[in-house]
C-alpha cells in the first residue's frame, strides 16, 4: 500500500476526474484506484438515498458485474449499513461471522471475508460509504482504516455533488423554469469619496466588479439575440472553462495548501455531468444556438437549487450561475464580465470559499457592504493580503460598468472614479511605502520596554501561508493558531489525517523550539460551516459555538486533539480552549486531551504527552471564577474581540452597533486588570490575542495593567516591537491606573489622548 500517495495527492483525484466522462465513470476510476492502492480485491462506493434512507451500490470493482444498482441496504443493515448508522469505520477479518453480516446472492461476495467499511459524510449527515474487501486471511489494519477515512473525506464533496446532480437530473423538467426577477437598484448617485472602515490594510486601484452572481447571470436573459455558434464552439468553450478552473485550483492549492481543498470540485463535476454540459451539447447538436443551450440548462439548474429550503442547497445555485457565466464568457469573450484579475470586487457578503477563489484570481481589493471589522471573513482576507473596506452604502452594488475605484484601506477611504492627480498621488505613496518597507529597521532579537522589561511577542496565524510572512520576523512563537479556517473553506470536516498534515506543516515551518498555541475549533457565531447547515439558531453568538460545539461533537473534538498531539510530538505545543465559561467546561476539555493522549500511548503512536493547557477569556463569567480556573490552566489568553462583544452585549459583526463596540469601555479595562491579578497569584501567563493587542493606542494600558505577552498578526510584529520599546513600564503603570479609575469612555479617551 502507498498511503502517502493516496492521502496527500489531491491532484491525483483531479487527474482521475479529468479523465472520466461521466460521474459513474469517475466513481469507477475511484474504486479501481482505491482497490489498487489498498491491495484489495473488492472496492465499492454506496450512495445514500435520503428519500428512502437506503444505501445503494453505485460503483464497484471485484463483485459480479450486475451488482451495481441491485445491492441496496437499509441504514443499519449489513456491515456497510451499520458503519453509516453509527458513523464509524467497521473492520473485521471475517465478515461472514459478524452478527450484522448480510449476504447478497449472486454477487460473489462470499469469496472476500476481510472487510472494511468507512462512512462518507458531510458533517453529521450521511452521503454514502466506501468499502474494501480481501480474500481471507489478510485482514485490514488500523493504518488501512485511517487511510480509508481520509479518502472518504476527499470523496465526500464530490459524491455529495454527484448526488445532487443526480437528484437534479431527475427533477428538472425539459421546459426549464423561470428565474426570479432581478432586484432593481436604488436611485441616486454614488458620492466620489466614501468613508468606510478599512479592515485589511493596503491599497488597490481598479475597475469595480459587483459580485452578484444572480445579476451577472441575468445579463444573459431569455430572449437575447446571440451570434450563431456551432456545437464545436460550445465544446471548445467548455474545454477552456475546465482548463481555467484547473489552473485556478492549482494556484489556490499552491498558495494555501491547508485551506484550499478542491474548492472548484463542484464546478468541475458539473462540467462532467451528462445532464448538465451533456444536455447543453445535445441541444446544440439538435440546432439550438449554443449560448441559448447553455442558458436554458443553466436556468433550469440554478432555478432548481434556488428554490430549495435547505440553505446549503440554495448556495449551490451560485455555483451553477458562476459556472454558466464562465462558459458564456468563453463563448462570448468580448462580453466577458467575469474577469476578476485586477478588479475591485464589491459584494453584499462573501463566503470564505469566494474569498479564496477571488484571491486565486488576483483581485485588487474588496468592498463589503455588511459585516463588522472583527468578523472572520475580515480575518481571512487580511491573511490573504487583500485590501478590504467595509462601507455601509448599498448603492455601491449598483455601480455602473467601467466605474473605477481606489481603495485606501489603511484609512478606510474609497475614491470613486478618482481624478488622475489622486491616482498619481496614490501610486507615488504606494511606491514610497514599498521603499520605506524595504528600508525598515530590522527587528531586534529581544522584545522589551524602554526600561528593559521583557515582553513576549507572539504571532497569530490563520492560514499556513501566514508563516511565510512570519519567517524573517522576530517572535516568541505562535500565541494563537486559529484552526478553524481549514474547516471553514472545505465542504466537509477535514479528517484527523488532514489536520495532522496541516498542523505538522505549521510546526515544521515555525520550528519545534518555539511555543505554538493551537486554539481548538472555534466555529459558530459568524463562522458558519456550510456543511453543518442544519444548525439554525436565533442567536448564533450565544449558541453552539466553539468549545460547546466540540464538547457536543466528541468524536470530532477527539480527532482534532489527536491530530494536534500527534503533530506536536517533540515540539512545544499548547492547546487553547475557546469560549470557556465554566470550570466544568475546562475540566471536561482537559479530560479529552488526557484521554486522547492515553489512547495514542496505548497504540504506541508518538505524540506530545504534556501539552500546556490554556483558557481563552472571552466570556465575562470567567471573571468571577478565575480563582477556580487558575489551578487547572497553564496559561490564559484574552480574546478581546469576543470579550468586548460579550462584556458589552454588542454584536462584533453588526455595523449598526459598531460605535458601541469599544475596547476602552471602563468595564473592559477593569475586566482585563482583574484577570491579570487573578492569574498572577499562580504565576500564569496572561496574553492578549484579540485585535486590541496590535493597537499602539492601547499598549500603555495593557503593559501598565500587567500584561506581559501579546499575540498579533505577523504584519504587526515589527510595529508592536518598536512601540513596546518606546514605553517605560512605570509610566505605563501610572497611565493604566488613571484609565482604570475613569468612569466613562470619554474620560478614558482624554487620558489616552494625553
Ligand atoms: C478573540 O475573540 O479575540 C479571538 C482572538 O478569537 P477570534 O477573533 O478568532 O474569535
Ligand atoms: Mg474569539
Amino acid at each position: 500500500m502507498d498511503p502517502i500517495r493516496l492521502l496527500c495527492d489531491i491532484s491525483e483525484m483531479n487527474w482521475i476526474f479529468s479523465g472520466s466522462d461521466t460521474i459513474d465513470a469517475f466513481l469507477t476510476r475511484v474504486v479501481n484506484m482505491v482497490a489498487h492502492h489498498m491491495e484489495a480485491e473488492v472496492c465499492s462506493i454506496y450512495m445514500y438515498d435520503a428519500a428512502t434512507g437506503d444505501l445503494v451500490l453505485r460503483a464497484n470493482v471485484g463483485l459480479a458485474d450486475d451488482a451495481v444498482g441491485k445491492v441496496r441496504l437499509a441504514r443499519g443493515e449489513g456491515l456497510t449499513g451499520l458503519s453509516v448508522k453509527e458513523m464509524r469505520p467497521i473492520s473485521t477479518p471475517h465478515a461472514s461471522r459478524h452478527p450484522n453480516y448480510r449476504f447478497f446472492e449472486g454477487t460473489d461476495e462470499e469469496k472476500y471475508d476481510a472487510f472494511l467499511a468507512v462512512p462518507i459524510a458531510r458533517g453529521i449527515f450521511p452521503i454514502g460509504a466506501l468499502t474494501i474487501q480481501r480474500g481471507a486471511p489478510q485482514p485490514f489494519r488500523d493504518e488501512d482504516r485511517a487511510v480509508m477515512q481520509a479518502i472518504s473525506s476527499q470523496l465526500a464533496n464530490i459524491i455529495e455533488n454527484a448526488r445532487l446532480l443526480q437528484l437534479m437530473g431527475a427533477a428538472v423538467s425539459p421546459e426549464g423554469r423561470s428565474l426570479p426577477e432581478a432586484k432593481p437598484g436604488a436611485d441616486g448617485t454614488i458620492p466620489p469619496i466614501i468613508k468606510g472602515r478599512g479592515v485589511s490594510g493596503g491599497t488597490g486601484y481598479g475597475e469595480v466588479l459587483v459580485l452578484d452572481k444572480a445579476r451577472s447571470f441575468d445579463r444573459y436573459g431569455a430572449g437575447r439575440q446571440y451570434p450563431l455558434f456551432t456545437s464545436g464552439d460550445l465544446s471548445a468553450a467548455i474545454g477552456a472553462t475546465e482548463s481555467q478552473l484547473r489552473t485556478l485550483q492549482q494556484r489556490v492549492e499552491r498558495k494555501l495548501s491547508d485551506a484550499a481543498s478542491l474548492i472548484f470540485s463542484a464546478h468541475l463535476l458539473m462540467l462532467k455531468d451528462n445532464n448538465f454540459t451533456g444536455r447543453m451539447q445535445q441541444l446544440a447538436i439538435n440546432g439550438v444556438n449554443p449560448p441559448e443551450a447553455v442558458m436554458t440548462v443553466g436556468r433550469e439548474y440554478a432555478g432548481f437549487f434556488a428554490e430549495q429550503g435547505n440553505p446549503y442547497l440554495r448556495e449551490k445555485a451560485d455555483d451553477v450561475r458562476d459556472l454558466v457565466i464562465r462558459i458564456m464568457a468563453n463563448l462570448l469573450p468580448e462580453e466577458a464580465s467575469h474577469e476578476y484579475r485586477g478588479k475591485i470586487v464589491a459584494a453584499a457578503d462573501l463566503y470564505p470559499s469566494d474569498v479564496l477563489m477571488l484571491s486565486a484570481e488576483e483581485i485588487a481589493g474588496i468592498v463589503l457592504i455588511a459585516g463588522g471589522a472583527a468578523s472572520h471573513l475580515s480575518i481571512l482576507v487580511r491573511s490573504l493580503r487583500i485590501p478590504l473596506i467595509i462601507a455601509n452604502l448599498p448603492l455601491l452594488l449598483c455601480c455602473e460598468e467601467g466605474t473605477a475605484a481606489l481603495l485606501d484601506a489603511d484609512n478606510g477611504t474609497i475614491f470613486i472614479n478618482p481624478s488622475p492627480p489622486i491616482v498619481e498621488q496614490f501610486e507615488k505613496s504606494a511606491r514610497d511605502r514599498e521603499a520605506v518597507a524595504g528600508r525598515s529597521a530590522p527587528m531586534t532579537p529581544r522584545t522589551a520596554t524602554k526600561d528593559g522589561l521583557r515582553i513576549a511577542l507572539y504571532s497569530n496565524i490563520n492560514l499556513l501561508s501566514d508563516t511565510v510572512t512570519l519567517k524573517p520576523l522576530v517572535h516568541d512563537g505562535i500565541g494563537l493558531y486559529r484552526t478553524e479556517f481549514p474547516f471553514l473553506v472545505r465542504s466537509t470536516f477535514p479528517t484527523e489525517e488532514e489536520q495532522f498534515a496541516i498542523y505538522a506543516k505549521l510546526i515544521d515551518s515555525v520550528g519545534r523550539e518555539k511555543e505554538i498555541t493551537f486554539r481548538t475549533l472555534d466555529i459558530g457565531g459568524d463562522k458558519v460551516l456550510p456543511y453543518y447547515g442544519d444548525l439554525h439558531e436565533k442567536n448564533p453568538f450565544l449558541g453552539i459555538r466553539s468549545i460547546r460545539f466540540s464538547l457536543q461533537n466528541r468524536a470530532l473534538f477527539k480527532e482534532q486533539i489527536r491530530a494536534i498531539l500527534r503533530a506536536g510530538s517533540g515540539a512545544r505545543i499548547r492547546i487553547l480552549f475557546p469560549m470557556i465559561s465554566s470550570k466544568e467546561e475546562l475540566l471536561e476539555s482537559r479530560l479529552v486531551v488526557t484521554e486522547c493522549a492515553a489512547e495514542l500511548a496505548g497504540k504506541g503512536i508518538s505524540h506530545n504527552e504534556q501539552p500546556k493547557i490554556g483558557v481563552m477569556i472571552e466570556i465575562p463569567s470567567v471573571l468571577e471564577i478565575m480563582d477556580d480556573l487558575v489551578e487547572f490552566a497553564d496559561f490564559f489568553s484574552i480574546g478581546t474581540n469576543d470579550f468586548i462583544q460579550y462584556m458589552l452585549a454588542v454584536d462584533r459583526t453588526n455595523e449598526k452597533v459598531a460605535d458601541l463596540y469599544c475596547a476602552h469601555h471602563p468595564a473592559v479595562l477593569r475586566g482585563i486588570r482583574r484577570i491579570v491579578i487573578a492569574a498572577a497569584g499562580e504565576r500564569r501567563e496572561v496574553s492578549v490575542c484579540g485585535e486590541m493587542a496590535h493597537s499602539p493606542r492601547y499598549l500603555p494600558f495593557l503593559l501598565g495593567a500587567g500584561i506581559r505577552a501579546l499575540s498579533v498578526d505577523p504584519q504587526f510584529l515589527p510595529l508592536m516591537q518598536a512601540e513596546i520599546a518606546k514605553i517605560d513600564s512605570s509610566e505605563a503603570r501610572i497611565i493604566a491606573g488613571k484609565m482604570l479609575a475613569a468612569g466613562t469612555r470619554e474620560e478614558v479617551e482624554r487620558i489616552m489622548d494625553k
